[in-house]
């Protein structure tokens, strides 16, 4: 099997009718992207930056910043690269910023909470990506947005930024498509005014899965209730999609669910755009869409919409795809 996958490197992630879905990579550093082209992957969906800030005693500078996204947005050679600002919080700790201890981390001053209060941080990277948006196909995106203002602010920023870099003589890319996480069910909800001002969605079903049903992504005890196939989970990334595709814009999704062979088909049957994954899933995932008609998917995939538990999508799922 493996070695029908490796096949795939260069082949296009088709659907058995024709239709084409991106199929790209998640990625931590710079070397990542190694195994992100070795497996064929067709651009960066997420690109996480907390690791630039983290195993070290101070905040990186801006030129380490630059340093790291041009090589990356270089390596990756016109491809997308989408990436994420700041998430630091809730699991992810930076003990020099010596940020009080939290009751709840996960519903705390975190990532872009913690970058509209601390913009010296955020600025720093702004201009670091703005500044590296001429070596690639820069994308960039906010985490853990959960109302429409808190993105204009920060867009406001990154805009800011981008004034300043450009009367300073630099130069800067004037087609940075500017997008959001959609991780917080508020947003979810929200996602048709959200696509008005948006230029792309990524769901992210990490941490939407752990809001929705209030069930912590790290406790074991409540494991049971973090459940990707719930038609709960569903009906809000059919709502992302279907807002984001009434504006002209496109949906991705960034969590683990996107590379899971239960939920495959139904995302390509929902008509996302996008699927952003570990590198080592990305053939695996080929070969499975290259066996799924979409078309004929989404005449039957809603069902799953109106069903009462995860179990159930799960057994439809695997009978029928
Ligand atoms: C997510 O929440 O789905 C996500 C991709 O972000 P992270 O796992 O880094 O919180
Ligand atoms: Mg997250």
């Amino acid at each position: 099997q493996k070695a029908e996958w490796a096949k795939l490197v260069n082949e296009q992630t088709v659907s058995k009718d024709g239709q084409h879905v991106e199929l790209v990579a998640n990625i931590g550093t710079p070397e990542d992207v190694k195994g992100v082209l070795e497996n064929g992957g067709e651009g960066v969906g997420l690109y996480r930056t907390e690791f630039l800030y983290m195993g070290r005693t101070q905040l990186p500078t801006e030129e380490e910043q630059f340093d790291a996204y041009k090589t990356v947005l270089e390596r990756m050679d016109g491809k997308p690269v989408v990436v994420r600002t700041l998430d630091i919080g809730g699991d992810k700790e930076l003990p020099y910023l010596n940020l009080s201890k939290e009751m709840n981390p996960f519903l705390g001053f975190r990532a872009i909470r913690l970058c509209l209060e601390e913009q010296d941080i955020f600025r720093t990277q702004l201009r670091a990506l703005l500044r590296a948006s001429t070596f690639g196909n820069l994308k960039i995106m906010f985490p853990m947005i959960a109302t429409l203002g808190e993105f204009r602010q920060a867009k406001a920023i990154l805009l800011e930024e981008k004034a300043k870099l450009q009367a300073e003589g630099v130069a800067v890319s004037e087609t940075i498509e500017i997008g959001i996480m959609v991780e917080i069910p508020s947003t979810a909800v929200m996602a048709d005014q959200f696509a008005k001002e948006v230029d792309f969605f990524s769901i992210g079903t990490n941490d939407l899965i752990q809001y929705t049903m209030a069930a912590d992504r790290m406790n074991e005890r409540v494991s049971y209730l973090y459940q990707p196939y719930n038609p709960a989970i569903l009906r809000l990334v059919k709502m992302v999609i279907d807002a984001a595709h009434k504006e002209g814009k496109w949906a991705g999704m960034c969590g683990e669910m996107a590379g899971d062979e239960i939920a495959i088909p139904i995302l390509l049957g929902l008509g996302l755009d996008e699927f952003s994954m570990s590198a080592t899933s990305i053939l695996q995932a080929r070969s499975q869409i290259r066996q799924l008609a979409k078309e004929e998917i989404k005449g039957t995939i809603e069902q799953v919409l109106n069903m009462d538990t995860a179990e159930e999508v799960e057994q439809f799922v695997r009978e029928k795809f």
